[in-house]
């Protein structure tokens, strides 16, 4: 049984990193074809990084393998045989968090080198230490208040119900609705300050926009993105009455007006198509296919871990097997995910007009040096949002292939 695991993990290892040097060996090519969209320096330079993420995510994948099977072939049974609490609901949440803690702390110096590495090398991330270690603070709280207070309702309904997998799938979708509400609200000014936005002009042409959608928002903020990131964004968040417009304040310090309420309406789109629910749905899809696969796990499989079947061993192999589950789930979401994104173009062009948004996308793109081709496995394997060049098209650009 181990081996059939490992062997599927494998699969999944090796998949992915034949999609990346794939990717590679397309970037190294489409580098050297005449610059679109990105001016000729920012072009290479996107080439550049977009290997570079590649070159990490082999590095990464190989070392999650190793992770991966020392936690089946050994980690999990020695955790379980040696970290023991009398109380079962305590026993089971400690050595969940303990188990996360660990895998923490082994991949901490990809997330170093990722955020410190690569984005610094590249000039993307503008954070210093000390944010980032308040940050990695912050989270830490939260995840031991929170996720201890998940993990432990969790393991009560697995030790009290036959049919757990369904009221667990019904308890982790309404924590999901809960922090879709409350983020906007309580999470992110955690780590962020917002403002409302100052530009009363600015401001009111939003508010009309708003209203001809027919939408109710707690606020138009800006937020000070800056201090973490330079890359641009913008975004629509919350559920009910916590909705709200959210702009980057690196956002309105590089689009022009007209190209500011193009990027709104785009995500007003995403609104009006009510696709924030429709990925809520699908998310609570892909969820219940979880439970009801780690529900029923066969006996077997514990015993050849050298676990007990218990709450513990049946979290923890949840949280392993879930990259690997999404994984085969996120090519169909994608799909659905890039339709969507055509039709919130779509849309935010109705707003201000085709040429506003493909003037904001294309100053997006260069300011976030975003390489605007990949290799179609990876589109196929990972795009939520349609490479670039294709969005463009769509909105009546073209791109001779001549020079290529
Ligand atoms: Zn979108």
């Amino acid at each position: 049984m181990i081996w059939i695991i490992l062997v599927l993990y494998a699969i999944y290892s090796g998949i992915k990193i034949y999609a990346a040097m794939a990717e590679i060996g397309y970037i190294s090519q489409a580098k050297n074809w005449k610059p679109v969209i990105l001016s000729a320096p920012n072009y290479e330079k996107a080439a550049g990084y977009k290997i570079a993420v590649q070159k990490f995510t082999i590095l990464s994948t190989l070392y999650d393998t190793a992770l991966f099977a020392g936690w089946i072939l050994f980690g999990l049974s020695y955790l379980s045989a040696h970290v023991i609490f009398e109380n079962t609901l305590i026993h089971s949440v400690a050595l969940v968090i303990l188990f996360i803690a660990i895998n923490y702390v082994l991949t901490l110096p990809f997330e170093l080198y990722q955020t410190f590495g690569l984005d610094k090398k590249f000039g993307f991330s503008t954070i210093d230490a000390k944010t980032f270690f308040f940050d990695q603070i912050k989270s830490a709280v939260m995840f031991i208040l929170f996720g201890g207070a998940f993990f432990w309702v969790m393991s009560a309904i697995i030790a009290s119900f036959n049919y757990w997998w369904f009221y667990g799938f019904l308890f982790s979708l309404g924590v999901i609705l809960f922090i879709n509400m409350i983020y906007p609200i309580v999470i992110v000014p955690l780590f962020n300050k917002l403002t409302p936005l100052e530009d009363e002009h600015l401001k009111s042409s939003i508010e009309t926009l708003l209203k001809q959608a027919g939408l109710k928002s707690s606020g138009v903020f800006s937020l000070d993105a800056s201090k973490r990131d330079n890359r641009l964004n913008a975004y629509f968040g919350g559920l009910g009455s916590s909705k709200r417009v959210v702009l980057f304040d690196t956002l309105i310090a590089k689009l022009e007006k007209h190209e500011l309420l193009a990027v709104l309406g785009h995500e007003l789109g995403h609104f009006k198509h009510k696709d924030i629910l429709k990925n809520i749905a699908s998310s609570a899809l892909m969820l219940l296919i979880m439970f009801a696969l780690f529900g029923n796990l066969p006996q077997s499989l514990f015993e050849s871990l050298h676990v007990k079947k218990e709450a513990f061993s049946i979290m923890v192999l949840f949280l392993l097997f879930s990259p690997l589950i999404s994984f085969v789930l996120m090519p169909l979401f994608g799909l659905m995910s890039r339709y969507n994104e055509y039709r919130a173009d779509e849309y935010g062009s109705m707003c201000e007009s085709k040429e506003a948004l493909c003037s904001a996308l294309v100053k997006l793109a260069d300011e976030n040096k975003s390489f605007p081709f990949s290799h179609p496995l990876s589109i196929a394997l990972y795009f939520t949002h349609p490479p670039l060049t294709q969005r463009l098209e769509k909105l009546g650009m073209h791109f001779s292939k001549e020079d290529r």
